[in-house]
């Protein structure tokens, strides 16, 4: 139809002034917003610790079962973590995930958050199976993850609830500081600074 036509090279005529949108993928990359979760990561405090204190809390928490861990108990010849257990085993099965965030949420101590790592392209399945020692910081790195570039600064439009926010899962005190090991601050300063205190 003449119409059909017409109308299809208005929308042709429309766009053709404006940006592309598109980029040369992987020549070049686009600005990931610093919300962006992408594969996870499990962290140790500044001591060399992990902060992994293998307690199940992240793995309840996953909506996709993604997550398995096998505990074990720390001794005072081989301190792995700073709780009383820390995980043996801790895999992340990234075929299953859904990179919604709750485990980061569910977290105490602040072990793991997702990164904004997203090439995750693999030939076999297994290799999407990713093991604690593929996502713990090297040691002698003590880092925080990108967490708090998710919690600060929320669009006030968000959708979402922002867990933290209303303190919920804000158990940090109560894990590993509490037995001494760690320097944990408690959660919603790690995540919101001064600026929770002042919002209460
Ligand atoms: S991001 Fe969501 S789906 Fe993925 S492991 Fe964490 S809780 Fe599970
Ligand atoms: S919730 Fe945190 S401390 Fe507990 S098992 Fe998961 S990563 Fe480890």
């Amino acid at each position: 139809m003449a119409s059909d036509i017409i109308k299809g090279l208005g929308t042709t005529l429309r766009e053709f002034g404006r940006k592309p949108v598109t980029v040369s993928y992987p020549e070049q990359q686009r600005n990931l917003s610093p919300r962006f979760r992408g594969r996870h990561a499990l962290h140790r405090y500044e001591n060399g610790l992990e902060r992994c204190v293998g307690c199940f809390l992240c793995a309840a928490a996953c909506p996709a079962d993604a997550i398995y861990i096998e505990p074990a108990e720390n001794t005072p010849e081989q301190q792995v973590s700073a709780g009383e257990r820390y995980s043996r085993i801790f895999d992340i099965n990234l075929l299953r995930c859904i990179f919604c965030g709750y485990c980061e949420n569910a977290c105490p101590t602040g072990a793991i958050t997702l990164t904004n790592q997203f090439e995750l392209a693999a030939q076999w399945p297994e290799d999407m199976v990713y093991h604690k020692e593929q996502m713990l910081d090297a040691s002698g790195v003590a880092d925080r993850g990108n967490a708090a570039d998710w919690y600060p600064q929320p669009p006030e439009e968000t959708p979402q609830s922002v867990p933290a926010r209303q303190g919920y899962f804000d158990g940090g005190g109560a894990s590993a500081a509490a037995v001494g090991q760690g320097d944990l601050e408690s959660r919603k300063d790690i995540l919101l600074g001064s600026e929770f205190e002042s919002k209460g």
